[in-house]
């Protein structure tokens, strides 16, 4: 009976202790986010909205196949920044890679301070003929109806390559340098891999011994009621990306008429591995980058998530639920498959001797190429099936910390632009050009200053593409105050 009574008291004990261990975790969470400091008021230039127009009339279009490429564009492209630029042209060393790329170096005044290196890149997305029509506005227009400008380009990425460029113009203009020096990396192949654009412009600074405090290239965003449980918006400046592999599985089995088939076919074969890999997912868990999401967003919850994301040891699994939910949550979590070609089969009724399809997989923060590889071997456990490797894969990129000086610059000046808005760390899902970047620094940030809307999310590389003329000009001033915060030790 003694016992008994032991064993209740206990069990009543340790329940007591586990709510309050849990309710302490909730109470100190501490915010992280920066005390509100002025930012340095700028005056936008009147003719800073016709130039962003003007870039977005020109079709500087990565096409999908290469001999699609039309370089007229990019020669226009080239004019066009020396003539609406003519103080960075001129008072910078500027550089051209493969013709179309620009390097721009802007010297400090201490040479003994590392340099900042800002990218952006200034092709875009083909608009789909077949879609033309469901756009209001013309895709290449650069038309401006009300408050807000129209055009392919106006978030990915000429808003971030203008944005930059009118705000070094206008801080020559005002006779300002900078301390460290900075780098401004302008891609023009980003969308189809970034290989003679932003590859070669890191080679060449490899080359030369750069080694860069930080890097900020494009991203995240500031994004409007898309982080569940915050009502405030949410400024995600990515710290890491995914990887990315293609995959071609390919088997060849004996054929024949259709009227005699054999047990298997190879349509078979391969409906079966793509179903068995679709039915076992890569295992879910909170990457680093994850985690730092849920430790800059926790403290600004209301107190159920917040005690969930303060205890996260203990809420796990109920955290990876949430995320596995949605298909944009799913992506934090894990290593995706996206099985996107299958091909098979050639008439009615001949039974087909090959059956191939090609998987894209989006690799987890802390898994490898090799890591996919081996999984779906495992899981499709069937010879008969070869695995071929794709072009153009790249390995997750490292974790840039929160505990930098870029994280930290980048935070403030985000915290004077856009008071309102909370700042957390994040994972990029797609590619952008700073992986190429990988070698020239450690800390690599991904921020992009725009809006993502309800309304606005699917229209970058979709249809509708725009942005509100107050984000452009608070993108302007977002590059000029990170460019003279850059000179704090
Ligand atoms: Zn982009």
């Amino acid at each position: 009976m003694k016992m008994k009574r032991f064993i209740l008291y206990f069990i009543i004990f340790s329940g007591i202790m586990v709510i309050l261990y849990v309710l302490f975790n909730t109470l100190t969470l501490k915010s992280k986010q920066l005390a509100s400091v002025a930012a340095t008021e700028i005056k936008i230039d009147s003719d800073a909205l016709e130039h962003f127009s003007s870039a977005l009339r020109i079709k500087t279009v990565s096409p999908e196949n290469e001999k699609d490429f039309d370089s007229l564009h990019f020669d226009r492209f080239n004019d066009y920044l020396a003539k609406t630029y003519p103080l960075t042209d001129s008072l910078t060393e500027h550089m051209v890679f493969s013709d179309y790329s620009h390097l721009f170096l802007w010297k400090g005044s201490d040479l003994g301070m590392k340099p900042v290196i800002l990218m952006g890149h200034l092709d875009v997305v083909p608009v789909i003929d077949a879609n033309r029509d469901f756009w209001k506005e013309d895709p290449f227009g650069g038309i401006v109806v009300n408050d807000t400008i129209w055009g392919r380009g106006s978030i990915d990425d000429k808003i971030g390559v203008i944005g930059i460029m009118e705000a070094v113009e206008h801080l020559l203009q005002e006779g300002f340098r900078p301390r460290r020096s900075i780098y401004i990396a302008i891609g023009h192949d980003e969308e189809i891999g970034g290989r003679k654009g932003a590859f070669e412009i890191a080679s060449y600074l490899k080359k030369q011994g750069v080694e860069a405090e930080f890097i900020m290239d494009e991203g995240g965003s500031i994004t409007s009621g898309l982080v569940p449980g915050i009502e405030k918006d949410v400024a995600l400046i990515g710290i890491a990306e995914k990887g990315s592999v293609s995959l071609e599985l390919s088997v060849e089995l004996e054929g024949g008429h259709s009227s005699m088939p054999g047990k298997e076919t190879a349509i078979d074969v391969m409906s079966e591995a793509i179903y068995k890999l679709k039915s076992n997912p890569f295992p879910a868990r909170l990457s680093a980058p994850l985690e730092g999401f849920l430790a800059y967003l926790g403290p600004e919850m209301p107190f159920v998530n917040k005690m969930a994301f303060a205890n996260k040891n203990l809420f796990q699994a109920l955290i990876i639920n949430e995320y596995e939910a949605t298909a944009s949550g799913n992506a934090l979590i894990r290593t995706t498959t996206a099985p996107t070609i299958f091909n098979s089969g050639v008439k009615d009724n001949i039974i087909p001797l090959s059956a191939k399809a090609t998987l894209n997989f989006r690799i987890i923060t802390g898994s490898s190429i090799q890591d996919v590889i081996n999984h779906i071997k495992n899981v499709i456990d069937d010879d008969r099936i070869k695995i071929k490797e794709g072009n153009f894969n790249t390995e997750p990129s490292p974790v840039s910390g929160t505990d930098s000086y870029g994280f930290r610059t980048i935070h403030k000046a985000i915290s004077q632009i856009y008071p309102e808005v909370i700042v957390s760390p994040y994972l990029v899902v797609g590619a952008t050009d700073a992986r190429h970047f990988n070698e020239l620094s450690e800390h690599i940030y991904r921020f992009l200053p725009t809006r993502i809307t309800t309304s606005n999310v699917k229209s970058f590389h979709g249809l509708n593409e725009r942005i509100a003329i107050t984000e452009f000009e608070n993108a302007i001033r977002f590059y000029a105050q990170l460019i003279r915060n850059s000179g704090s030790e």
